[in-house]
């Protein structure tokens, strides 16, 4: 059965714990997806109709009842409820609020699993609701589209029946709601408004919906209530600061009996934000991130904290999935707790455990080195709770000393250190690295050699997985076909794609990707200082799980990587084969990252693991490397402030993969999302000799960026049409398109290719869209 592991079903229902003043430990969220999965599995049986609504309920209920009881059995005080969702927490709220965009046909009342599953993913008819990165993390929430005209009504009822459910199950919990500001702050204007409106505006509207949920849950025995209002970390101006006071003084009253806790989190808290939050009268609480919030316990410290309030300091990192260092983040306790006082001091984690993975016991495959190493959500409760009550005076030793022993084994390890990778990493720092030849120079004497016609095509990299591909790599993989056999089949995919690019007439090929599970995993696999975890999976959106490599050593390259395959397919071929990998800063922000160096430091040493696999397929032949930095985006800071020397360290790591190759040779770039209009030029600085972008899904947003003047000066290949839809583009539709790049781009300048890799297609969709691709081309080129 599901959770036996957990005694889930020896559990009788315990007695609520009673409140131990001075070992305060608070956990801000747990991921809801179940250690193997399980959610996923019963939303995408539900969602496929094999198997009934209360299915899904019964197993969501175990779900919850298992995370509790998990918080309850290591002594969490203070446990979360409403933290699970069968989609989204920021869509949950929508519910509550009844803030449903009028297309989804509500009609009011309770809203149930068809309202709420239409939003999350779309019907027959209508498309889903805009879905966004959650911050800087890899989840993503569905964006609230709210009008100047809206009536909000409360609709779910979630949080009550969460806090009921688990009162009957016996623990006493907080309930966890979307902060109002943050909600607001976090949404965007339904597409309609016409007039200029602030989103703000609505906070008066809200308010009372928030009224009437803290008073039912008053009424069911609510002690505590926890509002995340992680938007307090962003760049806000004043009139965005002013809403916090507005809100938390409109929602005083409603607060009378109950302990509110404001909590924040992925960075500091910026001074101006930090004076508002400490001014706000009627809570009870503050929760800060004190591990990537460098700056907070400066702040406590110098600006002071409000005398009465608790403090829940977050030393355990919920983004990561290290042990922490115990000894360290006592030092930080010790500190706050010289300002807070015992009583007032709280343990807890920087941020929901959303972000990380959910249980180490289930990592039966990993190194017992690295394993010691490691804290996934069900071991960094633990840790929350060993530290409250070490600092309660009752330090389990053995268990201090464990985790010393760990965090000097991590320190100290070969497996950890490489010297000769670390100079030469560090020995990048600081120097500029650019190729010798300005890159028009380059474009001509590649144009010698390769002789493009104009507008050249090319697609993204990745052909469609079929089934029998991820069978046979799934079957290698698993010792049940021999090499020979895999190979074969290998080479005869990669065949078929050469011969179908040529029959398409497509000028520049790929060999399609076969033998790639994932762009990250396949190299991570190939390195040195990477791992790989079994069930480390953490949720994305909805049911879709990413199970991140964990990077916990030097990296270096001990073999080629892609050598073999590039070159068997470039002979199958006259027309230029592009070598393909994917970028030190893409595997960098796809991955569980050390901790025990700059994320920068890590980032060079992929780099010249890259640069060394750019050199060698230089050497073999290929004429064209496609380096992909689809997650360079990703990894932007939330702050101003802090973008410039990420953008600056993360593009230099780009060059140095390819600073060194012939004027020859040609890199190409790749990059999903189309929204980087802001940093245009830092992806000029990249010095690509050509760049593909996703470009068909935001109506050419990318294009008013060179409308506006901005010279790209080197080949750019703007997405043509949406690999993430079925659709079929037509040849007039892709014309139009690329007629609207050649208004603003120069035409020797540009690329024809869909928006991004092929594999999540298939053969009957990718045929004819490439072939309606070429043919546009071809009626476009006799024009030029
Ligand atoms: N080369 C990769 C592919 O085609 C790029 C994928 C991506 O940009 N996410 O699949
Ligand atoms: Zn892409």
């Amino acid at each position: 059965s599901l959770f036996s592991v957990h005694g889930y079903l020896r559990h009788r229902p315990v007695k609520i714990h009673s409140f131990i003043r001075s070992m305060a430990s608070h956990v801000v969220g747990y991921p809801r997806i179940g250690p193997k999965r399980e959610l996923k599995f019963a939303l995408e049986s539900f969602w496929d109709g094999r198997s009934s609504a209360e299915d899904l309920q019964k197993v969501a209920k175990e779900l919850r009842h298992s995370m509790w009881k998990q918080m309850s059995d290591v002594g969490i005080k203070y446990i979360p409820c409403n933290t699970f969702s069968y989609y989204d927490h920021v869509l949950d709220t929508t519910a509550m609020l009844g803030a449903v965009p009028p297309r989804y046909g509500w009609m009011g009342g309770e809203i149930g699993f068809d309202v709420y599953f239409s939003m999350a993913r779309g019907n027959a008819t209508l498309p889903a609701m805009e879905m966004t990165k959650w911050f800087d993390t890899n989840y993503h929430y569905l964006v609230p589209e709210l009008g100047p005209d809206i009536k909000f009504s409360y609709s779910s009822h979630k949080a009550v029946s969460e806090y009921k459910e688990a009162k009957e199950l016996g623990f006493e919990t907080v309930p966890v709601l979307v902060g109002p500001v943050s909600y607001l702050l976090l949404s965007k204007p339904t597409k309609s408004v016409d007039r200029p409106f602030s989103l703000l505006s609505l906070l008066g509207k809200i308010i009372p919906i928030y009224k009437e949920v803290l008073a039912e849950l008053k009424a069911a025995g609510a002690k505590w209530v926890q509002f995340d209002e992680p938007t307090l970390v962003l760049d806000l101006d004043s009139h965005q600061r002013k809403a916090f006071t507005e809100a938390y003084t409109e929602l005083e009253e409603s607060f009378s009996g109950l302990r509110v806790v404001v909590e924040t989190y992925f960075a500091d808290v910026p001074a101006e934000a930090y004076k508002t939050i400490i001014a706000l009268k009627g809570i009870s609480g503050i929760g800060f991130d004190l591990v990537r919030g460098e700056k907070t316990l400066d702040l406590i410290q110098n600006v002071g904290f409000p005398s009465g309030k608790f403090l829940i300091a977050g030393v355990v990192d919920g983004r990561n999935i290290w042990a922490s260092d115990l000894g360290a983040s006592m030092s930080i306790l010790k500190a706050l707790e010289g300002i807070v006082g015992k009583e007032k001091l709280v343990v807890s984690t920087s941020c929901s455990l959303l972000h990380t993975a959910v249980d180490l016991v289930n990592e039966t495959k990993l190194d017992s080195e690295i394993k010691s190493w490691l804290a996934f959500a069900a071991q960094k409760i633990l840790e929350v709770s060993t530290l409250a009550k070490a600092l309660a005076g009752k330090k389990d030793e053995a268990f201090f000393m464990a985790n010393a022993a760990a965090i000097s084994s991590r320190k100290s390890s070969s497996r950890v250190n490489n010297e000769a990778v670390k100079i030469s990493a560090l020995a990048l720092k600081g120097s500029d690295h650019h190729r010798a030849t300005p890159v028009s120079t380059r474009l001509d004497v590649q144009q010698k050699e390769l002789n493009l016609p104009i507008l050249p095509t090319t697609t993204i990299g990745s052909f469609p997985q079929t089934m029998d591909l991820r069978r046979v790599r799934r079957e290698y993989k698993a010792n049940n076909i021999t090499e020979e056999e895999y190979m074969r089949a290998i080479k005869e995919e990669i065949c078929k794609v050469v011969k179908l690019q040529e029959d398409l007439g497509i000028d520049v090929l790929v060999h399609g990707e076969p033998e790639r599970n994932d762009m990250v995993e396949y190299f991570g696999e190939q390195l040195h200082g990477f791992a790989f975890t079994v069930n480390g999976w953490v949720q994305s959106y909805g049911s879709r799980c990413v199970k991140p490599p964990i990077i916990y050593g030097d990296v270096s390259r001990p073999r080629p990587m892609t050598i073999f395959w590039s070159k068997a397919a470039q002979s199958m071929t006259s027309r230029p084969m592009k070598g393909m990998l994917t970028g030190p800063v893409t595997i960098l922000n796809w991955s569980f990252v050390r901790n025990d160096q700059p994320r920068s430091e890590t980032c060079y040493q992929i780099a010249l693991a890259i640069k060394n696999e750019v050199e060698d397929l230089e050497d073999a032949g290929i004429q064209v490397i496609q380096i992909d930095e689809a997650a360079l985006r990703e990894g932007l800071p939330l702050r101003k402030s802090e973008q410039p020397f990420y953008l600056d360290w993360a593009v230099h790591a780009f060059r140095i993969t390819n600073y060194g190759v012939k004027d020859t040779t040609q890199i190409h770039t790749h990059m999903c999302y189309s929204n980087f209009n802001d940093i245009i030029l830092s992806i000029m600085d990249m010095d690509a000799d050509v760049i593909t972008i996703e470009n068909s899904r935001s109506n050419e947003k990318l294009l008013s960026v060179f409308r506006e003047g901005i010279k790209y000066g080197a080949g750019i290949g703007p997405g043509v049409y949406d690999i993430h839809s079925p659709r079929i583009p037509t040849t007039e539709e892709i014309e139009e398109r690329v007629r609207k790049m050649l208004g603003v781009l120069e035409p020797s300048m540009v690329w024809v290719n869909p928006d991004c890799g092929l594999k999540t297609r298939k053969y009957s969709e990718v045929i004819p869209s490439l072939s309606n691709m070429v043919a546009a081309t071809k009626l476009l080129r006799i024009e030029l």
